[in-house]
C-alpha cells in the first residue's frame, strides 16, 4: 500500500517482512520495531490529514528529538505534506519569520512554546509534542489507525529546510522525494550499510545530517539505531561495543578523544566513523586513528545538495580532504566563469540528482545559485587535486581580501593549528582603514606559554607578509553552532572595530 508514495515506499522497502525487528533502541532501554515505527507514522499521517493537511501543505515542526518526531517526519511525507523542521534553538521572532515565509497548514511545537507560536501562527493549526513524545498531536494520532500514503511522485517536495542564514535572510531549500531517496540509497551502498548495522544516532533531527543522512540511510538499510536525544559521551561510549557505526560532527570526535574511556577495545566492534557538516582537523583524524585504529571517513554536503563528496570506504581516507564526488554527483571548481586547473582553488559547483529544487518563494536567489543547466554554486571554496580528492578551503564569503590580495583563511589556520600549544584557530578578515580588510587570527591555546607574540613569530617565516595576521587574539573557545560550525560571522562582528 506504500507503492504510490515515492520516498515512503523506498524507506519502507528494506524493512518489509521484518516488522518485529528492532529499528530503535532508546535511552531507557526500550525498543521500537520497524512495524511500530511505520504504524506510528501512519497514525501521525492520519492525524495531520484530519487536521486538513493536503498534499503540498507545509508542516512546520520545532520539537525535541524523539521517536515521535521521526514518526511525524514520516507521517508528514505519507500525508503528502512537506516536512519543515526548525532548529530548537530558534527564538520566537525567528520562528515567526519561518511561519510567515512558509505559511504552513500545521505547526507542531513544544507545549511550553504554544502560546507564543499561536500568536504568530495566523491560520495554521498549532499542535504540541514534548520531549517525552506526548502532546496534543500525539493524542490525536493515538485515536487513529492505519493510513494509506498519499501518492507523490519523484519531483514532488518532501521537505523544506531553512539554511542557517549566516548572511541575509534564511532561505528555504526545497527538497524533492527523489533528492532524498537517491542520495540515501547511494550512501547506503557507498558506506556499505546493511540490516546488520547498528548506528549510533546522536545528531539533531532538524538538520540534513541527522534527519536525512543518519535516519534515511538507517531506514534504507533496515539497520538499527541507538537513538540518543543529543550528544552524550557516556551514552555513546556505552553503546560502542554493540554498535557498528557513528555519524558525527567534528566536535563529537574531539569530545570523545578527551575521554580516556575511548580505546581500541571499546571501538573493536565498530566498522565506520563518519564525520561531516564542518571541517575535521587533520590532528583529530590522526589522534583518532592512533587511539582506536580507525580512520574517520570525512564527507561533505550541504542542506541544498544532500551529500556531494565522500572519502572512500575502501582506499585511502585522506585527512583534510572530503574525498571524491559521490556516484551520480559531478563536481567542478570555477573561477571567473571557467573551470580551474587541477589543484587550483575556486568556487565549488555540483550537479546531480542530489541537488535541490530551488529556494522557497525566492526565484531570484535560486537563479543566482542554481544554473539553468543544473550546476549549483555551493559558495564553498575548494580545490580538486589531480588524483580527484576534493579539499574544502572555506566559504567564499570568508575569503579575506587585504590590500588587494586574497588570503584563504584555511591556509593560515592550518599553520597555526600545527603550532605547539595551539588547540585550534579561526582566521577572519575585519575592516581596516588602509588595507580594506586585515587578517586577524583568533586562537585557542592549550597552555600558558602560547601568546599572541609566539604565534606571530612562528608564522613570520612561513607565510607571505600579507597573509600574516595583523593581530592575534587568544580565546578559551571558538563560538560554534549546534552543528559544530565555527561562527565566523559572530567573530567578525565582535572584532569589527579592532582597527577603527
Ligand atoms: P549545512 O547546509 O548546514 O549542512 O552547511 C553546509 C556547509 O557546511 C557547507 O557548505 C560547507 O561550508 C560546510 N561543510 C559541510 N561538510 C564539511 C566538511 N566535511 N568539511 C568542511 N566544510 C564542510
Amino acid at each position: 500500500m506504500y507503492d504510490a508514495n515515492h520516498l515512503i515506499r523506498q524507506l519502507r522497502e528494506s524493512s518489509l517482512g521484518r516488522e518485529d525487528s528492532v529499528f530503535a533502541r532508546l535511552p531507557d532501554d526500550s525498543t521500537v520495531t520497524f512495524g511500530a515505527l511505520f504504524a506510528g507514522a501512519e497514525r501521525m499521517a492520519a492525524a495531520l490529514a484530519a487536521q486538513g493537511v493536503q498534499p503540498g501543505d507545509r508542516v512546520a515542526v520545532q520539537v525535541q528529538k524523539t521517536l515521535q518526531a521521526i514518526e511525524l517526519y514520516l507521517g508528514t511525507v505519507m500525508a503528502g505534506g512537506i516536512f519543515l523542521p526548525l532548529n530548537t534553538a530558534y527564538t520566537g521572532p525567528e520562528v515567526a519569520y519561518f511561519i510567515g515565509d512558509a505559511s504552513p497548514g500545521v505547526v507542531v511545537c513544544d507545549p511550553a512554546r504554544q502560546d507564543q507560536i499561536r500568536a504568530v501562527a495566523g491560520t495554521a493549526k498549532v499542535l504540541t509534542l514534548d520531549a517525552a513524545g506526548h502532546g496534543s498531536l500525539r493524542d490525536l494520532a493515538d485515536c487513529q489507525s492505519g493510513f494509506a500514503p498519499v501518492a507523490r511522485a519523484a519531483d514532488d517536495l518532501a521537505a523544506i529546510l531553512y539554511t542557517s542564514g549566516t548572511t541575509g535572510r534564511s532561505k528555504g531549500a526545497m527538497l524533492s522525494h527523489e533528492n532524498l531517496a537517491s542520495n540515501s540509497l547511494m550512501l547506503r551502498e557507498y558506506w556499505r550499510f546493511t540490516a546488520e548495522d547498528v548506528l549510533i544516532h546522536a545528531l539533531p533531527i532538524f538538520h540534513t545530517h541527522g534527519l536525512f543522512v543518519a535516519t534515511n540511510v538507517a531506514l534504507f538499510a533496515g539497520a538499527q539505531v541507538v537513538f540518543l536525544p543529543g550528544f552524550d559521551a557516556d551514552a555513546i561510549l556505552q553503546a560502542m561495543p554493540s554498535a557498528t557505526a557513528l555519524m558525527g560532527v567534528p566536535t563529537f570526535y574531539t569530545r570523545l578523544l578527551a575521554d580516556e574511556r575511548l580505546t581500541r577495545e571499546r571501538t573493536a566492534n565498530m566498522r565506520l566513523f563518519i564525520s561531516g557538516s564542518a571541517p575535521l582537523l587533520v590532528e583529530t583524524h590522526t589522534q583518532w586513528e592512533a587511539r582506536t585504529g580507525h580512520r574517520i571517513l570525512e564527507r561533505y554536503g550541504m542542506t541544498e545538495t544532500n551529500m556531494s563528496t565522500s572519502n572512500p570506504y575502501e582506499g585511502e581516507r585522506r585527512a583534510g580532504t572530503v574525498g571524491f564526488p559521490l556516484p551520480g554527483v559531478e563536481a567542478r571548481v570555477m573561477q571567473g566563469g571557467a573551470e580551474v586547473a587541477p589543484g587550483e582553488t575556486g568556487v565549488l559547483e555540483v550537479r546531480g540528482a542530489n541537488v535541490f529544487q530551488g529556494y522557497w518563494q525566492m526565484p531570484e536567489k535560486t537563479a543566482e545559485e542554481l544554473r539553468p543547466d543544473g550546476w549549483f554554486i555551493t559558495g564553498d571554496l575548494a580545490r580538486i587535486d589531480a588524483d580527484g580528492y576534493v579539499t574544502i578551503v572555506g566559504r567564499e564569503k570568508d575569503l579575506i581580501i587585504t590590500g588587494g590580495f586574497n588570503v584563504y583563511p584555511k591556509e593560515v589556520e592550518s599553520l597555526i593549528d600545527d603550532l605547539p600549544g595551539v588547540l585550534e584557530s579561526a582566521v577572519i578578515g575585519v575592516p581596516h582603514p588602509d588595507f580594506g580588510e586585515a587578517v586577524v587570527a583568533v586562537v585557542v591555546p592549550t597552555g600558558k606559554d602560547t601568546s599572541a607574540e609566539t604565534v606571530k613569530a612562528a608564522l613570520a617565516g612561513q607565510l607571505a607578509r600579507f597573509k600574516q595576521p595583523k593581530q592575534v587574539i587568544l580565546l578559551d573557545t571558538l563560538p560554534r553552532n549546534t552543528m559544530g560550525k565555527v561562527q565566523k560571522k559572530a567573530l567578525r562582528e565582535e572584532f569589527a572595530e579592532l582597527f577603527s
